[in-house]
């Protein structure tokens, strides 16, 4: 049975990342990367950022798959899915025996990087299922831009957090027509309050989007001229060529949970040191719920694969988040956001414009969060050094 001393489940920013980091310290054991995608090694955050740049989706990818294995000195596996752990034997079930000759893997030590799946809250029909879309990764990304073509579509967009905000304003400027459902009544609900999400929505109207918040979607059929009509709670009718579907992203638990490992909603549960209830199991990135915390960005992964790194290579190292904002990517208003961890007592709201400054504040008069949009982003460092640690 093929065997490698690191496993490392999942080729997203978290699982390359401890690679890199590991071999940036010099550690020279085998690596085995195995992921169910192409392997390209891409940064997720530019996916939302494509169209304006009138990028084609290969122009996103840094390195194919066989520059990435030379990179890290690794093998690495794609296309192919870990099915099962069994945690007895140290061994990775997988979904088929292609590339490595056998569909067992053997490690002595395991880190899942396995990110976290689209999570889509309705049915979807089947008579409309080949123009609706997630994007959470490369692959998604090039089925979404083959399907849309070559010139201007109608681009229905379902949901308005950081994905949904981020690809409207994208493809707005990219030169599509933009609508954008949701049953919250701002955008980015989580991450801004209400006037600063109003905010965002005027920068998005003046930019030709059209809102349809405070309204949830009912049905999607075949429209007359091959793309789809959605109709909303309110019986109002929209037309698209396809859909969007931005509706939320849940960490892909289900290996964790089936091999026994604790696991919650957040994702799998480990320890400052990013070790799962199995000592010779990490977990580290989207799927990972650090001390509580999961924060699916891409600072705190980044810590979690220089912390484990070390950990790995012989140096026991817990890992700490700062108050590292959320840089969301939408030029026509620019927006940071340190959302509060707690319900805050009061939020106090500065501004006008577009140009808005949001501190949380607990009980005490303590800032434990904010918000900032347009020219108020330049804030950005002189809050997040005031603010509590994410993971301190
Ligand atoms: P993923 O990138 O999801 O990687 C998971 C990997 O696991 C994939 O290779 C997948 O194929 C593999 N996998 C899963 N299950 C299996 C299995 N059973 N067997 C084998 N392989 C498996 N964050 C920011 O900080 N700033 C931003 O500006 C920002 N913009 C974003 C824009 C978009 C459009 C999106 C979707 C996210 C954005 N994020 C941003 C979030 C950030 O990109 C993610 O937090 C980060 O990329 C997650 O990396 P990951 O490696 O944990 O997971």
């Amino acid at each position: 049975m093929p065997h490698a001393a690191l496993v490392i489940i999942g080729t997203g920013m978290a699982g390359v990342g401890l690679a890199r980091a590991l071999r940036r310290l010099g550690d020279q054991r085998s690596i085995t990367l195995v992921s169910a995608d192409s392997g390209d090694d891409y940064s997720k955050p530019l996916l939302s950022t494509g169209f304006a740049k009138g990028l084609k989706p290969d122009a996103l990818a840094q390195r194919n798959t066989a520059q990435l294995g030379e990179e890290l000195n690794a093998r690495v596996v794609i296309h192919t899915r870990a099915t099962a752990l069994d945690v007895a034997n140290n061994t990775v079930l997988l979904s088929d025996s292609q590339a490595l000759g056998d569909d067992r893997l053997r490690y002595d030590t395991l880190v899942l990087a396995t990110g976290a799946a689209p999570r889509v809250p309705f049915s979807i029909d089947p008579s409309v299922a080949q123009r609706c879309f997630t994007i959470n990764d490369l692959d998604d990304y090039r089925r979404f831009h083959a399907a849309l073509g070559g010139g201007p579509g109608r681009v229905a967009i379902i949901g308005a957090g950081l994905v949904g905000c981020e690809f409207a304003n994208d493809l707005n400027t990219g030169g599509h027509q933009v609508s954008v459902v949701a049953p919250e009544t701002t955008l980015l609900p989580r991450l801004l309050p209400p006037p600063l999400g109003n905010a965002l929505g005027d920068a998005f109207s003046d930019a030709g989007i059209q809102l349809a918040l405070g309204r949830t979607l009912q049905s999607m059929t075949p429209s007359s001229g091959g793309g789809i009509a959605l109709t909303l709670d309110t019986n109002e009718k929209l037309d698209a060529d396809v859909v969007l579907m931005a509706t939320g992203l849940a960490p892909r638990t289900a290996l964790a949970e089936a091999a026994g490992l604790t696991v919650s909603a957040s994702g799998v549960e480990v320890d400052r040191q990013l070790r799962t209830s199995h000592p010779d199991i990490y977990a580290l990135g989207d799927v990972a719920c650090v001390d509580g915390v999961n924060a699916m960005y891409v600072q705190p992964l980044q810590a979690s694969a220089k912390a484990l790194a070390a950990t790995l290579a012989g140096t026991p190292t817990s890992v700490s988040f700062g108050a590292w904002p959320v840089i969301v990517k939408t030029p026509l208003l620019p927006v940071v956001a340190y959302p509060p961890q707690t319900t805050p007592e009061r939020w106090r709201i500065e501004g006008e414009d577009g140009n808005f400054s949001a501190l949380a504040e607990n009980k005490d008069g303590r800032l434990i969060g904010f918000a900032l949009t347009g020219g108020c982003v330049r804030r950005k460092v002189e809050l997040s050094r005031a603010a509590p640690a994410l993971l301190g």
